[in-house]
């Protein structure tokens, strides 16, 4: 089973944006820029190339919920959506995702991903001010 998938049998724990029957968002444990999200079909698709019009669409319609609730709660005005298909295209983990990748206007665009250690306790206080009231 990927890891993906372990995440969303709640194998491996994750910090949790959004969640419905078909559609999961989490925050990467590997923070490109505060509020980096990745949204994720709970059914495996490996990727575009094995997608379908209705799980592309769930996922998309969660892309788009997700952006704007992360603009709302971390007041960024730039954002990249991203995704990796195939090893030459830079896919890590080979179930279908798209990244929500804030910009802040005193970071400067990454369109490069570097490796960076999670930092869990960052990645707590990042949850909390996504999901506060
Ligand atoms: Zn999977």
């Amino acid at each position: 089973m990927c890891v993906f998938c372990k995440i969303i049998n709640s194998e491996i724990p994750s910090s949790k944006v959004y969640e419905d029957d078909d559609v999961l968002a989490i925050l990467d444990i590997s923070q490109q820029t505060k509020g980096h999200t990745l949204v994720i079909p709970k059914k495996h698709v490996e990727n575009i190339f094995e997608m379908d019009e209705e799980t592309m669409k769930k996922v998309y319609n969660v892309v788009l919920k997700v952006t704007n609730q992360l603009k709302n709660k971390l007041y960024f005005e730039n954002v990249n959506l991203l995704n990796n298909n195939g090893p030459l295209a830079g896919q890590s983990v080979n179930h279908y995702h798209v990244h929500i990748i804030p910009q802040y206007s005193n970071e400067q665009l990454q369109f490069g991903f570097k490796d960076k250690e999670p930092d869990f306790d960052k990645l707590s206080e990042t949850l909390n001010q996504i999901m506060s009231k």
